[in-house]
C-alpha cells in the first residue's frame, strides 16, 4: 500500500446550466458525505464555479476548474486567470485535456505555461497527457508520453514535494465506452512515475497522483484502482450523474 491519498475527480465538460450543476452538486454533498480517506473534487464550467462553490462549502467535495490562462490579467478576451479561478473558490485546474490539444491548439509548451501559473497561485493542477489510437498502434505510446511529460514539466514547475497530479488519458478511451485494461493502465502508469523520477527524483515520484481517464465507470473502477500506481480517476460522462460518480467515488 502506498501513502497517496486517492483523487476522484469529475471533469463536467461543456455541460449543465448553473441550476443543473448547483442540483448535482448538491445531491453529490449528500452522497459522499460518509467517505473518508479519498480526495474528491468536480469541474463545472467557469460559469457554474461559483454557485457550486457555495453548494459544496465545508463539504467532501473540492472544486477545479478546466482549464486558466497564464497571464494575470489583461487584453485576453475569453480568458480566465489562476487567481481569478481561485476567487471563485476552487483548489485545482485541469490543465492540458486532449480535448483542448485536439480542438484548441494546446501544446505542450502552452501547457506548461498553464501549469506554472497554476502552481505560482497555489492550486493543484491536474496535468492531463495520452497517446492517441494510431500512435498506440505505431508503437509510440511511450515515447508519446517521454514528450509529454519532459516538455509539460520543463524548467521542474513544482519542488520536490510540490502538489502536482497527472492524469493519464489515453485518448482513444475518452468518451468512446473503451477503457484501457487494467494491465495497459497499470504499464503507461509506471512508466509516467519513472518520468516523474527522472525529472524530480524519488520522493516526488512516490508523491505524485497519477489519475487514470478513459471511460472509467462504477463497473471497472475497482480493477483500476488495484493497481499499484493508479491513484485516482478523471472522469468524464459518469461524473456527470450523481449517483453513478458517488459509486465511482466509493470504488
Ligand atoms: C475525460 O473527459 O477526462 C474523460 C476521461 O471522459 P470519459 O470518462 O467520458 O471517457
Amino acid at each position: 500500500m502506498n501513502s497517496r491519498t486517492p483523487l476522484i475527480a469529475g471533469n463536467w465538460k461543456m455541460y449543465k446550466t448553473n441550476t443543473e450543476a448547483v442540483e448535482t452538486a448538491g445531491r453529490l454533498v449528500e452522497l459522499v458525505a460518509d467517505t473518508s480517506d479519498v480526495d474528491i473534487m468536480i469541474a463545472p464550467v467557469f460559469t457554474a464555479l461559483d454557485p457550486v462553490a457555495k453548494v459544496i462549502k465545508d463539504s467532501r467535495v473540492g472544486l477545479g476548474a478546466q482549464n486558466l490562462y497564464w497571464e494575470k490579467e489583461g487584453a485576453y478576451t475569453g480568458e480566465i486567470s489562476a487567481d481569478m479561478i481561485v476567487s471563485a473558490g476552487c483548489r485545482y485546474v485541469i490543465i492540458g485535456h486532449s480535448e483542448r490539444r485536439q480542438y484548441f491548439g494546446e501544446t505542450d509548451e502552452t501547457v506548461n505555461k498553464r501549469i506554472k501559473a497554476a502552481i505560482a497561485a497555489d492550486l493543484i493542477p491536474v496535468f492531463c497527457i495520452g497517446e492517441t489510437e494510431s500512435e498506440r498502434e505505431s508503437g509510440k505510446t511511450f515515447s508519446v508520453l517521454d514528450k509529454q511529460v519532459k516538455d509539460g514539466l520543463k524548467e521542474r514547475v513544482v519542488d520536490e514535494l510540490g502538489p502536482l497530479v497527472i492524469a493519464y488519458e489515453p485518448v482513444w478511451a475518452i468518451g468512446t465506452g473503451k477503457t484501457a485494461t487494467s494491465d495497459q493502465a497499470q504499464e503507461a502508469h509506471k512508466y509516467i512515475r519513472s518520468l516523474v523520477n527522472d525529472v524530480f527524483g524519488a520522493a516526488m515520484a512516490d508523491s505524485v497522483r497519477i489519475l487514470y481517464g478513459g471511460s472509467v465507470k462504477p463497473a471497472n473502477v475497482s480493477e483500476l484502482m488495484a493497481m499499484p500506481d493508479i491513484d485516482g480517476a478523471l472522469v468524464g460522462g459518469a461524473s456527470l450523474d450523481a449517483e453513478s460518480f458517488s459509486q465511482i467515488v466509493k470504488f
